[in-house]
């Protein structure tokens, strides 16, 4: 079992909707051999995908994704979720998100500068659920002619269809653990073989 799963059973809550609380290591505190392992392991995958940058959306996704950047020795570039006020109108991309976990929309968005048709870009976020925050961040790398060369995910809920609809996309997708089910009574947690 890879360390990030034993993490997952040690300390990981499960909270109402299937949500798993790993505040502990990932989502607010963070540890840093977790970030370590996955940086290893999506670097190994994701090695010649050319990939010239990393991409992911605030906040959870940032910490793993500057670690796979600096892994391979790119920029990591991350979707923010409101307008900063030095953004002129129009000089970004923007793109509609649901969250899964606050069961709200809201609009992310980068700046036009840093993304360009030349762009292979790695997908990075913490968890897959629905797929809707992937998605997102896929379109925006549409919006700007960029190519997804990947997408890896820490935690893969497969049991919910985000990683369908990625591959049905076409897209390349890595899960660094995949949950197969959760129970909330029990409130035990089983993983699935694979990435
Ligand atoms: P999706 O958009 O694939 O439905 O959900 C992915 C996003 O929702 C991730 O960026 C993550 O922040 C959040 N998320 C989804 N499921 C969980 C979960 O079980 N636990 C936590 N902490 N976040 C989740």
């Amino acid at each position: 079992m890879s360390y990030l799963a034993d993490k997952i059973l040690q300390e990981g809550l499960i909270l109402p909707n299937n949500v798993l609380k790993i505040d502990s290591f990932l989502n607010q505190q963070i540890d840093p051999t977790v970030m370590k392992a996955i940086e290893e392991e999506f670097y190994a995958y994701f090695q010649n995908h050319g990939i010239s940058k990393v991409l992911t959306i605030e906040a959870s996704g940032i910490a793993p994704a500057i670690m796979v950047a600096a892994h391979f020795d790119v920029p990591m570039l991350f979707a923010k979720k409101a307008l900063p006020s030095t953004l002129q109108k129009d000089a970004y991309y923007q793109t509609q998100v649901h969250s899964y976990t606050k069961n709200t929309t809201y609009q992310v968005l980068v700046s036009k500068q840093y993304l360009s048709p030349a762009d292979q870009v790695l997908i990075i976020d913490d968890f897959l659920a629905n797929g809707d925050a992937a998605m997102g961040l896929v379109d925006l790398v549409a919006q700007a002619g960029a190519t997804v060369a990947g997408v890896g995910i820490c935690v893969e809920k497969s049991f919910q269809p985000g990683r369908e609809r990625l591959e049905r996309a076409g897209l390349d997708v890595y899960a660094s653990v995949r949950i197969a089910a959760i129970d909330s009574e029990r409130q035990t947690i089983s993983f699935a073989p694979g990435h």
